[in-house]
């Protein structure tokens, strides 16, 4: 892969943390962060919540929120380990590739069905706007307000959606690309 192509593929799973994160109740940045730790711990032993806390400055339970989060959808892993000097057990938490690539896969169809679907209100409609304030309206609502805009009284005027609809159609396309390429990856043995 190209380094243009990681950058792009860090940014989704950085973007992708976020969302869940949002959709949980938790800090975005913060899950982000603690993501990251995981990520350039390298020596493959992985990290306890303890070891996270003290790298990020977080809150411990805080950063067990988080790591629930990511293991519900497998993005990491963890094995069971000692406490070096208490002997107490502890978990150790390690990024999952595996997880962590079928979860952009399946963020990535999602992105798409929806993408599929706006382009199809805008192949179906047409539309119209407000050239005052910049309103859009379908045509059965402009209909509805004989044409004129019901905020500020102004004569809409007929929408060329040609150009959104251009742009939806490109990202369809790099994304139906993007899904092929992750499709032989995940096959592959
Ligand atoms: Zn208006």
């Amino acid at each position: 892969m190209s380094n243009a192509d990681n950058k792009r593929k860090t940014e989704a799973l950085f973007e992708f943390i976020r969302r869940l994160a949002l959709k949980n109740r938790l800090d975005p940045d913060n899950a982000v962060k603690i993501f990251t730790t995981l990520l350039q711990a390298t020596d493959g032993k992985g990290l306890s919540d303890e070891e996270l806390s003290e790298i990020t400055k977080l809150r411990q339970g805080e950063i067990r929120n988080v790591l629930r989060m990511l293991y519900s959808l497998r993005m990491v892993g963890y094995r069971r380990g000692r406490h070096p000097t208490t002997g107490a057990t502890r978990y150790y938490w390690y990024p999952d590739y595996t997880g962590i690539n079928m979860s952009l896969y399946w963020r990535k169809k999602k992105v798409l069905e929806k993408l599929r679907q706006r382009l199809e209100y805008e192949e179906s409609n047409t539309f119209f706007r407000c050239p005052t304030d910049g309103l859009r309206y379908t045509f059965e609502e402009a209909f509805e307000f004989d044409f004129t805009c019901p905020k500020c009284n102004t004569m809409l005027v007929e929408e060329d959606n040609s150009r959104v609809k251009e742009y939806l159609r490109k990202r369809i396309a790099m994304l139906e690309e993007e899904i092929r390429r992750d499709e032989e990856l995940l096959r592959a043995p």
